[in-house]
């Protein structure tokens, strides 16, 4: 059968991982002459979710980093402890500006084409793999997918609301990002609000729970609210913009099983199954990817090790199971180390020292049973 159309990469779902790839493509100078189709059902998102991360040096994203904090902070009961970040830094981008970032810069190549539509269905083909979407089809030796993240079976969640919130008068504390605060209600599960200043008048403040089930919009709104007012007490603000998702905490499996289709993102396992980040872990995977397309390696989308993946196990053991708090365990490990440690031991940089030293932080009884039972489970 004679087929129309035939590209080099289709890259399925334009999203934090899609649009990675694509950039990191396009920086190959071999690379990005190849023949490459995006699609999505949607290039028009808007500004659907803020990313955060920690990095050492200036990533490739620098020029779209819209805030930086050398500081942050963590809450339970009367702890406060406050943490500088160096080396690292604590940055966000926002969704809006990482996907028009991208998408100018890809306008400058004619070889890169963009299909707005639903994809079907991806399927093996004689020759690499065959995309289906509403209204057409196309070959491609290597598809990189994203899509059907909606699908993720998951028995641990990372949900959450959160509100950018507005003051008129200064009332928050810029150089500080309060990664968790514990004193918020737990309900039975591990819950904190994530509070990012932008500015002194300005800031996104999240309620977060890991939990088996995802809550109402209205479940969140009573917290956060409640929130605001035990802390800035009469104080008129207003909320300028809202995110909620939720994100699967899980170390099953879920790339794809067919020949030349490659999942990436969420959907290639590049989330950090124990905290929810995967921003770092999405550039790690797509830069991996390029590197081993341009050498002609076998591809190998995988970003967590076995020694880190086994940690995240025994944690999500811990929490699924109820061995020990949530707040205790992050408490802990940030009341007894530096955030330096705590950032690499969750990038899985840390060695074995700094890993002994993170564990050395919890119950060595409640985390030796835990890490048995996982280890029996496999
Ligand atoms: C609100 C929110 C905030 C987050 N914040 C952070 C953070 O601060 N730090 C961090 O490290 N991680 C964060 N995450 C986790 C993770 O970084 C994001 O979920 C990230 O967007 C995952 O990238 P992805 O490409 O796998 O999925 P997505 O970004 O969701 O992209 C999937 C794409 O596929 C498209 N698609 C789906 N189905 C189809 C179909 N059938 N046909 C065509 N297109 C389709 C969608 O339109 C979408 O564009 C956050 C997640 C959420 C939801």
């Amino acid at each position: 059968m004679q087929i129309e159309n035939k590209y080099d990469y289709i890259i399925a779902g334009a999203g934090c991982a899609g649009y990675s790839l694509l950039y990191h493509l396009l920086q190959d100078p071999f690379l990005c002459k190849k023949k490459i189709l995006v699609v999505d059902t949607n290039f028009n998102k808007g500004n659907d979710r803020t990313w955060c991360f920690w990095e050492d040096t200036d990533g490739p994203f620098e020029s779209i980093v819209c805030k930086k904090w050398s500081n942050i902070e963590v809450l339970k009961g009367r702890m406060q402890r406050l943490l500088p970040t160096a080396p690292f830094e604590y940055k966000m981008i926002q969704g809006i500006d990482f996907y028009q970032y991208i998408s100018a810069f890809a306008k400058g190549f004619d070889n890169v084409e963009w299909i707005a539509s639903k994809i079907l269905s991806i399927d093996a083909a004689d020759v690499g793999a065959r995309v289906n979407w509403e209204g057409g089809a196309a070959n491609a030796n290597y598809v990189f997918s994203s899509i059907n993240g909606e699908r993720i079976q998951s028995t641990l969640w990372q949900h959450f609301k959160g509100n950018v919130v507005e003051f008129d008068d200064a009332v928050f504390d810029k150089s500080v990002a309060r990664l968790m605060d514990f004193n918020v209600p737990q309900m039975d599960a591990t819950a904190f609000m994530y509070l990012l200043p932008l500015t002194d008048k300005k800031a996104l403040v999240e309620y977060t729970l890991f939990s088996p089930n995802i809550l109402e919009t209205a479940e969140y709104d009573l917290v956060l609210n409640a929130y605001m007012e035990a802390h800035y007490k009469g104080q008129a603000y207003s909320i300028v913009h809202t995110e909620q998702g939720a994100i699967p905490m899980t170390t099953k499996k879920m790339t794809s099983t067919i020949n030349n289709v490659i999942s990436i993102g969420t959907m290639g396992d590049a989330v950090k199954a124990s905290t929810g980040y995967a921003f770092q872990f999405i550039q790690k995977q797509t830069q991996q990817i390029v590197k081993q397309l341009k050498l002609n390696q076998t591809l190998d989308a995988s970003v967590h090790y076995t020694r880190h993946q086994f940690y995240d196990a025994v944690l999500l053991y811990i929490l699924e199971h109820k061995k020990m708090e949530g707040d205790e365990i992050f408490a802990r490990i940030f009341k007894k180390n530096d955030a330096a440690t705590v950032f690499k031991f969750l990038s899985n940089t840390s060695n074995l020292i700094e890993d002994i030293r993170i564990m050395l932080s919890l119950p060595t009884q409640i985390f030796l049973t835990a890490a048995i039972k996982v280890l029996f489970r496999r």
